[in-house]
């Protein structure tokens, strides 16, 4: 579907990119809600990067961030606690682990019973004895030893880790240099909770320790951000904790500012500023690889999700090269990076998203796949050439950060109990309507995901496929090579579908194939292009469609809007003017005695005021006097009219309702309202 349309972001899973960080802020849940999640454990708090403000994006609209927050360079991060001897780097295998272990080549592809017993941890006896409960409980033989107390948690790691080949190494006992240290940012070594022992540069191969054998997203993640060989061995939760303290102290943690600093003064970069065409494919393979490069890029793409990003901008101008995040569906900017590396990003992007980098004069889209704090990160890549270079957009998809669920999308109660009863009838049309960005195919998602069940059979044909979900039949349409929505749509009724998404409903022959699919038996899901729930009937007419066959298949409309929510960390109530209010068309003595709540701004929210996003909807169903309307050709506002009769909410309305609940502003309510008329 052609929305990008971030999804509502429930708040309280924010991405675990700082696992271990406290909760700094406890959040209360937002008044009696049934629209909200229920009051859940109080939210990790995206703990802010330990370097504060510095890397926070800048706000374009109002409210500017503290003067300068972004514009201050560091203080110069202090060298590593202990400068080391520039001496032979001692390499990790030399690093004698504290525990009595055979060589690995004794242990590797062993059972882990074996292991235990050659690393002298249990007897013959405790394994067997092991063994006997599994084979009448089961479970894992590590758990029931560990149960038994015959070894600890951090043996069964070991061992495991010995299994698959991964050596141990102790980390308190081996000074790692720094150039080592300097070749994976802070961030990732926290975020992946990694710590780089030794590099071959020859090989590109990287030694990295970790605490558990499972965690080989890191090594996979590591290849695809650094382009790193990646050796992983093993150690102990403890000593990796320590290590990232010794070695990525938090304070002295490579910012953007940094890395931009750096970048600025890199002279080889620097020449290929203006050179267009004359560069040749090693130079750009080269300024694609170079480290400063792919330390930037990681950077800023850890910060995006962290901060729920939901696109990734950089644009190339002629004078300068602008980063920019949109979250919430506002565009912030970040620092710029010198505008000579703008290339080398370009290219850097196109190598993880497996592009050809040597194509530079036409547009290509790629994808890049990752592992952030445990959670899978969908990175759709978009390269354009524009006057002064190609200009890339990545659409954050962190489906993670997606609940696809209609209790938590911001129907009301009521509205939800219509949309239930609505999407399990066993056929009809039901169409959301918004502009874009206005979270419909979240909302389908959320309705599909309920009925996805092992004796429903559901397709959908989407462009593009936004959520891959387990149990559905899903076709990217392709308009190049004539696989429309139409003719997508057309073999799904040979599939033996019960239940079909259609993208969006654009033309005729869209609209008439889902009439068809609706009256042979089948419920069909779909969105058009419209302001608000009445207009839908009026553009179906426009496209072509008699009103008749509207009448007989049609089941409701779902009009829906995103606001923004106002941050719970630094919400705080106030007494709106009266021209505020005139904003909503409303006089003082109408909202008497109710409240109203606006975000002062905090580390949070990055100062904006607002974190996540909410639907209001309005919900029109068809029943014999509105279709009676519909065949007289009644316009939208007769429409509308005889829908608020029976009880239909406007959007304006239900905005309301969320403003007066502290969920969102009068300005978000007034912004995406606008347009519905009286
Ligand atoms: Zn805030």
């Amino acid at each position: 579907m052609p929305e990008p349309t971030p999804p509502p972001k429930p708040r309280e899973r924010a991405v675990d990119l700082d696992a271990g960080a406290k909760p700094k802020i406890s959040v209360q849940p937002v008044r009696s809600r049934p629209i909200t999640e229920a009051p859940s454990p109080p939210p990790p708090k995206a703990a802010p990067p330990p370097d504060g403000d510095k890397n926070a994006p800048r706000r374009v609209p109002s409210r500017p961030l503290t003067p300068d927050a972004t514009a201050t360079p560091p203080p110069a991060p202090a060298g590593p606690p202990a400068p080391r001897k520039p001496a032979a780097p001692p390499s990790a295998a030399s690093a004698k682990p504290a525990v009595r272990m055979p060589h690995i080549s004794q242990l590797k592809g062993r059972q882990l019973g074996r292991i235990l017993i050659k690393m002298g941890k249990i007897t013959r006896t405790q394994a067997a004895e092991a063994k006997e409960i599994q084979a009448k409980k089961g479970g894992p033989i590590g758990q029931i030893l560990v149960e038994l107390g015959y070894v600890e948690e951090s043996d069964i790691q070991l061992a495991l880790a010995a299994q698959v080949g991964m050596e141990p190494v102790d980390l308190s006992k081996i000074d790692i240099p720094n150039e080592v240290i300097s070749l994976i940012p802070s961030q990732v070594a926290h975020t992946y909770k990694i710590i780089p022992i030794d590099w071959q540069p020859e090989t590109k191969l990287l030694s990295i320790a970790l605490a558990s054998p499972d965690n080989f997203q890191a090594t996979d993640d590591l290849k695809t951000l650094m382009g790193f060989n990646i050796k992983p061995f093993i150690s102990s939760p403890d000593q990796i904790e320590a290590a990232l303290n010794r070695y990525y102290p938090e304070d002295k943690v490579e910012t953007i500012n940094d890395l931009i600093d750096e970048l600025a003064g890199d002279e080889d970069l620097a020449k290929l500023e203006g050179r267009g065409e004359s560069i040749d494919l090693d130079e750009l393979k080269e300024a694609a690889e170079s480290n400063p490069v792919k330390k930037l890029l990681n950077l800023v793409l850890l910060q995006a999700i962290r901060d729920k990003a939901s696109d990734i901008h950089f644009e190339p101008f002629e004078d300068e090269f602008k980063m920019r995040y949109r979250i919430d569906g506002v565009l912030y900017e970040m620092v710029p990076p010198p505008r000579h590396i703008a290339m080398a990003i370009a290219s850097r992007i196109k190598v993880m998203a497996n592009l050809n980098i040597a194509e530079r004069r036409l547009p290509q889209d790629g994808r890049i796949e990752l592992m952030v704090g445990g959670n899978p990160v969908d990175l759709r890549v978009a390269v354009l050439p524009t006057m002064f270079g190609e200009s890339v957009v990545m659409r954050v998809l962190d489906r993670s950060n997606v609940r696809l669920d209609l209790d938590r999308i911001g129907l009301r109660d009521d509205e939800l109990n219509t949309v239930r009863q609505l999407i399990h009838k066993p056929n009809g049309i039901i169409i959301c309507t918004g502009p874009t960005g206005s979270g419909k195919t979240t909302t389908l998602y959320s309705a599909l995901n309920e009925l996805n069940t092992i004796d429903t059979k559901i397709l959908t044909s989407e462009d593009p496929v936004e959520y891959d979900i387990d149990g559905l039949v899903q076709c990217q349409i392709n308009p190049e090579i004539g696989l429309t929505f139409a003719r997508c749509l057309r073999s799904f009724l040979r599939q033996d579908p019960d239940i079909i998404l259609v993208g969006e409903i654009r033309d005729l022959e869209t609209a008439q194939i889902a009439v068809q699919a609706s009256l042979t038996g089948h419920l069909v899901l779909t969105t058009l292009h419209t302001n608000d729930a009445p207009s839908a009937i009026a553009r179906l007419m426009d496209l072509g469609l008699e009103p008749f066959l509207i009448t007989a298949t049609l089941e409701a409309v779902i009009g829906q809007r995103l606001v923004r929510r106002i941050c719970e960390n630094c919400k705080e109530e106030f007494h709106p003017t009266e021209e505020m209010l005139m904003e909503l068309d409303l006089r003082p003595e109408d909202v008497a005695g109710k409240p109203f709540f606006y975000g002062k701004g905090c580390d949070y929210c990055n100062n904006t005021g607002y974190r996540g996003r909410l639907g209001i909807f309005e919900v029109m169903v068809l029943d014999d006097d509105i279709r009676d309307l519909i065949m007289q050709r009644a316009s939208s506002n007769i429409l509308r009219a005889a829908a608020r009769k029976r009880g239909m909410r406007t959007l304006r309305e239900s905005g309301l309702l969320a403003i007066t609940e502290g969920i969102t502003t009068i300005e978000e309510v007034v912004k995406e309202t606008i347009t519905e008329e009286g």
